[in-house]
């Protein structure tokens, strides 16, 4: 979509007064180029327009005729029915009939030409049709019998007003919309050019042709956004010069005898992956992409210590305190026996302690370093950065992936994400990266057994739950908020708290968790549920990513209805990390339908990959690049594309960065402009030329 290049004011069109200006405001349209560019939600083919001597039950018809009667009269049970009856030859007649629409009747004047159009009944003894579309063929409604848009609207602004407005702003500029599509593109695919295809859009002459320019506007969404990739990919990789880390069989050797177990298979090919990136001369750019409880911290320590084997430090940055404090145990518990010097920076270090661990980093002194956001934080600097390792990637948006980008002279990238994202998504919002894919769980995993219970059942599943912590075992309870609020009828984390401990787990050392406390305080209460002085947590979604209690198996989510389902799934990943069974118990009520199927994909599968897939489907792509703002278009356009035009639009933009990498061409100027002015910034592009 390119209505940057119609910045004229809505006003300005005929038949747009203030009022009507503040209404299409409301939709968020402000220019005539937005109004070009609000497309209809569907389209109504009205084109079976027939005698009323011809029509037959059940599909969409119209016929046109003159109003004979019009009447307004009591039904059976209380309410009133509007009758207006059309003929188109003094003979046949049609019934129109509107319940309980008070001024339904008040359109209509005897004698009037209009058309009816719906699915005809034949009632008694002639044809009705119950709340027909109504065209008054005056001449004010643009749309004659044909196809009609059906925009989206708002409250008092009338369909045909709309469609009248759209059509004058097609006829008077839609020739001055700017063309994106590289011609050698359009012809090459058979799209329609800009101008026709948006008067193909609002006054389609078939659904085909419809369908057709409605396609080409959605392959010019996924074109720039790729080309915008492209460029990126280019920049941050092809055009980029990073260390070469390579590896040698003795290193290899020492950093698996750290491991206490063997690699699984799927983790080796994404070591080998990552090996072959680092030895290179570019930046690695490379998505790992595992299913929860996989085991992806293995690969990155082994990355790390490739880099550090080389004389180059490593940093490893989590999305939350918790995170951080948990690799930083990790790698102590590996590297307890090596001379690599290692760092925790987080939030929560004084003043001084902060400014000897950035002199430390800045000095060489710290080869491994560990830490939030802090870690891109102003005044971080590094003696000499090889590898950048970011875990729980979804977590970041994009903007934070181009801020790590400062952190020094092109380090090699590994960032890590245990949501597995759907195709599409993987070919956009991570689409200037290089993918690696472990799906295979670790040796003697149990798989998790989910369960959905009813209020009636919470006192048998606290005697299950007793026995279980009774056996040694630990358990979650997971709830959807902080506090008790007013307005939401919801088991607070406080309130489950305060109850199990005085209650049925009188007995047990229950512990608490959620955002809102202090950072010590949170990373005091993991490490005791860590060591065991915690055998039940109730927590808020703070555990959702990457905690990793192998003991603890047993999982209970109040609410979780309020939970989506990726984060259902990480939720659930806490009690598979170990070879003891894991149990999920899923509170719930859900109002609609989509709530109850979220719950039943839950119960169906425990494969992240389906479940992305089916989340995906159930959401809509969610939100990309991490920023609402940028994502209309797009968004937009991955909700309606197949993964074909993706791919088409993909393979095309990539082919055309390597022919033209400055798109200096002069065809490939309008693309150019498109490219920057949405994606520019979001994607830090680097304004060549
Ligand atoms: P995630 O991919 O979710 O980050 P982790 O790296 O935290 O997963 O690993 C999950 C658990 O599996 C950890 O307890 C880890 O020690 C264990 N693990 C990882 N790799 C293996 C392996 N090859 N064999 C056995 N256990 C493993
Ligand atoms: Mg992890």
């Amino acid at each position: 979509m390119n209505p940057e290049s119609v910045p004229i004011p809505l006003d300005q069109l005929p038949g747009v007064s203030a009022a009507r200006r503040d209404l299409l405001g409301r939709l968020g349209l402000s220019t005539v180029g937005d109004l070009l560019f609000h497309f209809p939600n569907r389209y109504e083919d009205l084109t079976d327009l027939r005698p009323i001597a011809q029509l037959a039950e059940g599909t969409l018809q119209t016929v046109q005729g003159e109003v004979v009667e019009i009447e307004s009269r009591p039904t059976s049970n209380g309410g009133f029915l509007v009758s207006v009856v059309v003929s188109d030859d003094n003979v046949h007649v049609l019934e129109g009939v509107w319940f309980n629409q008070a001024l339904a009747a008040k359109r209509f004047r005897f004698g009037q030409r209009v058309s009816f159009s719906g699915k005809p009944k034949w009632y008694r003894d002639h044809w009705q049709i119950g709340s027909p579309r109504v065209q008054i063929l005056d001449g004010t409604d643009p749309s004659g019998p044909g196809i009609v848009p059906v925009y989206p609207l708002t409250e008092d602004l009338r369909p045909h007003v709309l469609r009248a407005i759209i059509e004058s702003a097609l006829r008077d500029h839609a020739a001055s919309v700017v063309e994106v599509i590289p011609e050698a593109l359009r012809e090459r695919h058979g799209w329609p050019g800009v101008c026709p295809a948006l008067w193909q859009v609002h006054a389609p002459e078939s659904l085909e042709s419809a369908g057709l320019a409605r396609k080409r506007f959605i392959y010019q969404e996924l074109l720039v956004l790729q080309v915008a990739l492209a460029l990126r990919r280019r920049e941050s990789r092809d055009e980029a010069v990073a260390p070469s880390l390579p590896v040698s069989p003795a290193i290899d050797g020492r950093i698996r005898r750290l491991f206490p177990f063997a690699l699984t298979e799927d983790q080796d090919r994404a070591i080998a992956e990552v090996c072959q990136d680092m030895g290179g001369a570019r930046p690695m750019q490379r998505l790992l992409q595992a299913d929860v409880g996989a085991g992806k911290t293995a690969v990155a320590v082994y990355a790390m210590l490739v880099a550090v084997a080389n004389k180059h430090q490593a940093a490893l940055m989590a999305p939350t305190e918790v995170l951080a404090r948990q690799h930083a145990r990790t790698l102590d518990r590996y590297l307890a026996h090596s001379r690599v010097r290692r760092l925790l920076l987080t939030g929560g270090l004084s003043a001084s302690e902060k400014r000897k661990a950035l002199a430390a980093l800045r000095d060489g002194n710290i080869d491994l370093v560990v830490g939030t956001q802090a870690l891109v934080q102003e005044g971080v600097e590094f003696a000499r950065l090889g590898l950048v390792v970011i875990d729980e990637q979804h977590k970041f948006g994009v903007h934070q992936r181009a801020q790590v980008r400062r952190l020094g002279a092109n380090p090699h990238y590994l960032v890590m994400t245990a949501t597995p994202i759907p195709r599409t998504v993987a070919l956009t919002v991570f689409g200037d990266l290089d993918i690696s894919i472990i799906r295979q769980l670790p040796p003697g995993r149990q798989p998790v057994t989910t369960r959905w219970l009813r209020e009636g059942e919470r006192d048998s599943l606290n005697t299950r739950l007793r026995q279980a912590l009774h056996e040694g075992r630990q358990a979650y309870v997971v709830c959807p908020t902080v506090e008790d609020s007013a307005t939401l009828d919801l088991r607070s984390a406080a309130t489950v708290y305060r109850e199990l401990s005085g209650g049925a787990f009188r007995d047990f050392r229950i512990g608490l968790l959620h955002g809102k406390m202090d950072e010590d305080v949170k990373a005091d209460v993991m490490d005791r549920f860590t060591r065991h002085e915690i055998d039940l947590l109730v927590s808020t979604t703070v555990i959702e990513v990457g905690v990793d209690v192998p003991n603890a198996t047993y999982l209970v989510v109040e609410d979780a209805e309020r939970f989506g389902l990726s984060q259902m799934h990480q939720l659930r990943g806490r009690v598979s990390r170990g070879t003891t069974p894991g149990y999920c118990y899923l509170f719930a009520d859900p109002q609609t339908d989509e709530g109850r199927e979220r719950l039943r994909v839950l119960m169906r599968t425990t494969d992240g990959f389906t479940l992305a897939e089916e989340d995906a489907k159930l959401r809509g792509s969610g939100e990309l690049f991490g920023t609402k703002q940028h994502g209309a278009g797009e968004l937009w356009a991955l909700a309606q594309a197949g993964t074909e035009l993706l791919d088409l639009a993909r393979r095309d933009a990539f082919a055309l960065v390597a022919a033209d990498p400055k798109l200096s061409r002069p065809d490939h100027a309008a693309l150019r402009h498109a490219v920057y002015l949405r994606y520019g910034k979001t994607l830090e592009l680097v304004e060549v030329g």
